[in-house]
């Protein structure tokens, strides 16, 4: 569930914590987490040029260009752990050691008084796709598939002149047309915008698909600017206390004050309000229904 704003201020933090350190060891606790065959090792000389993010990856830079790329996928959560521990939680996945600048402690370090950190990944589920790549000079990995960052300029023309006619919705969590955004923001951008999960791209008038842009770029930079108050790396077990509406279902609307409605699928669940979005018409629960028959 971590998304562009979860991502991006975590990275922010251990950017403060480990740039100019060095990773020293890694601690695999699960066989299927590390996703490359380049072994890690050879990162341990290279001195970490600093922690960036791109889609929900992030993304530790070394220098002459080695990477190392961690995704948290649904159910991952990542522990900050200064000095770092042995404890094996349920859900391990990998355990990096890292030691920082000698220059001490930057501005923002939520780790400033141990010389020795650790990031624990862990996975709440049973799911196991949060992994961690690493990754040789001039290789993407799996971010050569990923679309325009949400907050590009190459997103917002694709926004404003595609014929996409896809649902928003589903278009929005598909990395490979944009990265970063996932069900949680999908759901607060398009209750911002006042626009239909089932509301396809090609169906906007130019104000609509403004309006959408706009709603992307305020609910993503809100998440933001909460995420940056945040201590520590990502180990809560609830990450959305700040969504909107997102997994706010049969709470009232922020907005009119209506109840929010749901829509089930397999995998995850839609979270709008009939009022300000669909005109007042309830959305068929396809799953709901066939439990019914
Ligand atoms: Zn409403």
């Amino acid at each position: 569930m971590p998304e562009l704003p979860e991502m991006q201020a975590v990275a922010e933090r251990l950017d403060a914590a480990l740039r100019g350190g060095h990773l020293t060891r890694v601690d695999a606790l699960h066989f299927t987490a590390l996703k490359t065959v380049v072994p890690p090792e050879s990162l341990f000389a290279l001195p970490i040029d600093g922690v960036g993010r791109r889609g929900k990856y992030l993304v530790f830079g070394f220098e002459g260009g080695h990477r190392m790329l961690v995704h948290c996928s649904q159910g991952g959560r990542l522990d900050l752990e200064a000095p770092p521990k042995t404890t094996k939680p349920r859900g391990s996945l990998v355990r990096f050691f890292f030691t920082r600048a000698p220059a001490g402690p930057a501005d923002g370090d939520p780790s400033a008084d141990a010389a020795e950190v650790a990031l624990l990944l862990r996975e709440y589920g049973t799911e196991r796709k949060a992994g961690w790549w690493v990754l040789a000079p001039g290789d993407d990995g799996p971010m050569e598939r990923l679309g325009p960052e949400a907050t590009s300029e190459e997103f917002e023309q694709f926004l404003l002149t595609a014929d996409d006619r896809r649902r928003i919705h589903t278009l929005l969590r598909d990395q490979r047309t944009v990265a970063g955004i996932g069900r949680g923001y999908a759901d607060d951008a398009l209750w911002t915008a006042e626009l239909s999960p089932y509301a396809t791209l090609a169906s906007l008038n130019p104000e609509r698909r403004r309006a959408l842009v706009d709603a992307i770029r305020a609910v993503l930079a809100g998440a933001l600017e909460g995420e940056r108050t945040r201590t520590g790396a990502l180990g809560e077990a609830k990450l959305g206390q700040r969504f909107l509406v997102h997994g706010h279902y049969g709470e009232p609307c922020p907005r009119c004050g209506e109840t929010l409605r749901h829509v089930s699928y397999e995998s995850h669940e839609v979270v709008y309000c009939a009022h300000c979005q669909t005109g007042g018409k309830v959305l068929a629960d396809r799953r709901m229904s066939r439990l019914l028959k």
